[in-house]
């Protein structure tokens, strides 16, 4: 690959190859934009095919979490860790060492558990590190705050498309069982939303069926289930040409990461009249919350959850945004989220003297 082209084209600002012989650590650091902030970035562990994918992974990954950041309102730009390693293939002395790494940047960046890579993990990388994040005793695991800020996602895409955000007597069709698609049906329940939900894993989609009166479906049926809501919180690349023409919805609204398999799609949703909610606006809670450890005395949950049940509001700009200009959700989203980062780029052109020790002495 030719990483300064690549670079170049995303506006990257910095790639740190990192290798412990020791442990056999292999790790990239990817800078995307720090306007904003220090970088903020999960660290993912993956047996990727070759090198190459996974310095495309960490710069695709890194350029997302800048957008995903500056939309949130977060003082922090974009970066992400990726560890080329067998995820059943981890120890401790590898991730000491990609703690130490990190360590190194002096609070260039933050992280934290994202894929391949489980709360004790961690604990093991910070004891050489003070540069993570969501710890159990700070933020812990965001998958509350990430189902909070989908809820209210759902309630501004409803206020969007019928007038009103009140999810009651609403069909929302949830694909994914787990901790945010579980905590979702639960809040949407509580507002007397009509729920059909699916998991490849039977036991959950029958676990979340039996608390919220939701109706469960094979997962391969979720996509042709006639709603209002459609919510993707499983897996990635669910809008793809194969899925497109089952989708029976007005709204895709969900928690998933990288739900559009291709850019067009996002184009082909709004050709169809379905309204498509950003997933990297929709699944901001968790970084919201996350944020919340770095103000004045520490994480408080109940400001933090406060500041997440406005993802929603953001997303009605969005939404305005894309009618305004005539273009997709995806683009209007991104389109405000560059220009936030444009805002504070021109504010710190103004110049600030430092004080010149010699010229004090004088
Ligand atoms: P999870 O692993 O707890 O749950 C995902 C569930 O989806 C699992 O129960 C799995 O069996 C099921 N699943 C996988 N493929 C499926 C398919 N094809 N059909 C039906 N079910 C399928 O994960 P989670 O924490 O609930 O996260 C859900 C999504 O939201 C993920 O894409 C994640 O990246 C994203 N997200 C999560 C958070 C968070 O804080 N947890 C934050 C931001 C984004």
């Amino acid at each position: 690959m030719d990483i300064f082209r690549a670079m170049a084209e995303n506006g990257h600002e910095q790639m740190i190859f990192n290798y412990d012989a020791a442990s056999g650590l292999r790790m990239i650091i990817a800078l995307h934009d720090t306007t904003l902030g220090p970088g903020l970035g999960g660290m993912r562990n993956w047996r990727y095919q070759s090198e190459d994918e996974a310095i495309a992974d960490a710069l695709r990954l890194s350029r997302g979490m800048t957008y995903k950041n500056a939309f949130a309102g977060i003082d922090f730009g974009g970066s992400k860790c990726v560890i080329f390693n067998d995820p059943e293939q981890k120890s401790d002395l590898l991730l000491r060492a990609a703690g130490r790494f990190v360590e190194m940047l002096g609070g260039r960046i933050y992280t934290g558990e994202d894929v391949g890579l489980t709360p004790g993990d961690v604990e093991v990388m910070a004891r050489e590190t003070h540069y993570l994040v969501g710890r159990p005793h700070k933020s812990g695991d965001p998958s509350k705050a990430a189902a909070l800020g989908t809820y209210s996602s759902i309630r501004a895409s409803l206020q969007h498309v019928y007038g009103s955000p009140d999810p009651k007597g609403r069909h929302v069709a949830i694909q994914g069982a787990g901790n945010v698609g579980s905590e979702l049906a639960r809040l949407l329940a509580a507002d007397g939303a009509r729920l059909t939900i699916c998991d490849l894993r039977d036991d959950r989609a029958h676990a979340a069926a039996s608390e919220t009166g939701a109706q469960v479906v094979p997962s391969e049926a979720i996509h042709d289930v006639a709603c209002d809501v459609f919510s993707p919180c499983a897996l990635g690349l669910v809008l793809n040409a194969k899925t497109l023409p089952r989708l029976r919805t007005r709204i895709v609204c969900g928690s998933a990461n990288n739900q559009l398999a291709t850019p067009d799609i996002a184009e082909e949703l709004r050709r169809l009249g379905i309204l498509y909610a950003p997933d990297f606006i929709v699944n901001g809670g968790g970084i919201v919350n996350i944020a919340d450890e770095f103000e004045d005395g520490g994480y408080r949950r109940e400001r933090a959850f406060e500041r997440v049940a406005q993802i929603g509001r953001r997303l009605l700009a969005v939404f305005e945004r894309a009618q305004a200009d005539g273009v997709t959700t995806e683009v209007a989203a991104e389109r405000i989220a560059e220009e936030r980062i444009a805002a504070v780029a021109r504010q710190q052109r103004h110049f600030v003297p430092q004080p010149q020790p010699h010229a004090l002495n004088a």
